[in-house]
């Protein structure tokens, strides 16, 4: 049986590595906070006590982390501890230098390394339905495609070191902003006398669809259960989305290229989590722009 460790047991992390346990890996896990590493015990994963300790001996490590000065830490501490030959697959989304970064310390020291971040949320986690954005040679990205299967359904392989983070990205900026549009259109509704339900019956099946309101509807007792219904608790925490529209806008500077609503999107969000948004779901931008249209 393959040993993976698995490194962030957040929102994201523990459900995916449930998965690896379903799909009959022997996952070996630790997470630095006590809620996070509790949880993953009581749901059935071997935890240790450092992240040293769990990749010892692991033939796979996956991580799951916050953000790129995490990941490089982590991966300073790893990456002299694996097992030769190991694979090693982040999932976090960080900026592409820090992922370059990572592959780079994992490659100087023998490991197989892909970067491989996700979209789908913390339903797609527990679901087994990621998608995985890929970023690696072909020989670690074959390697990688047991464990990706066991998370995930949609495996792409989107080019050399870093391409995946590229891809997620790009990705998350048009997720902002579409949140954002469908929380918008929400918050007219409501002054304009449209019920919520009718709201999303036809936006749901119109030309306004999109993953923002089918799937992850901001409006509570509406669509699909979301955070919006667990009184918008993360899911998606709206720092971490103020995170990936900030690697967008980083990115975008870095070419050169002009992403104007990208970078109103991630002004909207500063404003959110400077206004209370900090513990809140990403579609907390609803309740907060319906009160603003109240005062
Ligand atoms: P989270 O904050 O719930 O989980 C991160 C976990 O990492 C926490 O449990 C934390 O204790 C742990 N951690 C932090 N530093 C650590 C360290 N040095 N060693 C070990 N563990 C450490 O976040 P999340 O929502 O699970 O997101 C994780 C990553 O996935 C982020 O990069 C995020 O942008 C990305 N992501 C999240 C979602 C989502 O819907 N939540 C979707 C796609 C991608």
């Amino acid at each position: 049986m393959k040993r993976v460790a698995f490194i962030g047991l957040g929102n994201m992390g523990l459900p995916m590595a449930v998965n690896l346990l379903k799909n009959g890996f022997d996952v070996r896990g630790f997470d630095k906070g006590a809620t996070a590493a509790s949880a993953a015990l009581a749901a059935g994963v071997a935890m240790e006590r450092s992240a040293i300790a769990a990749v010892t001996d692991a033939d796979v490590v996956v991580t799951m982390l916050p953000n790129g000065a995490i990941l490089r830490q982590v991966y300073g501490e790893i990456v002299p501890a694996a097992k030769a030959g190991a694979l090693v697959i982040d999932c976090s989304t960080v900026d592409v230098e820090s992922a370059r970064a990572a592959h780079d310390m994992a490659r100087n020291a023998g490991l197989k390394s892909v970067d491989a971040p996700v979209s789908g949320g913390v339903g797609g986690a527990a679901a087994g339905t990621l998608t995985f954005m890929s970023g690696a040679d072909v020989e670690a990205f074959e390697a990688a495609r047991p464990i990706l299967s066991a998370m995930g359904k949609n495996l792409v392989h989107c080019g050399e070191a870093g391409a995946g983070q590229a891809a997620k990205i790009c990705n998350n900026m048009v997720l902002g902003i579409s949140m954002i549009a469908v929380c918008e259109a929400f918050a007219l509704a409501d002054k304009l006398g449209l019920s919520r339900q009718a709201m999303f019956d036809v936006v749901s099946t119109s030309s306004g669809q999109c993953w923002s309101i089918n799937t992850y509807c901001p409006a509570p007792g509406v669509g699909p259960k979301s955070p919006a219904d667990n009184e918008y608790k993360p899911g998606f925490a709206a720092p971490l989305m103020l995170k990936d529209l900030g690697l967008s806008q980083q990115a975008a500077a870095s070419v050169g290229v002009e992403t104007p609503l990208g970078q109103h999107a991630a002004e909207i969000y500063a404003r959110f989590v400077a206004q209370g948004g900090t513990d809140k779901d990403f579609s907390g931008i609803l309740p907060w722009l319906a009160a603003r249209a109240n005062e």
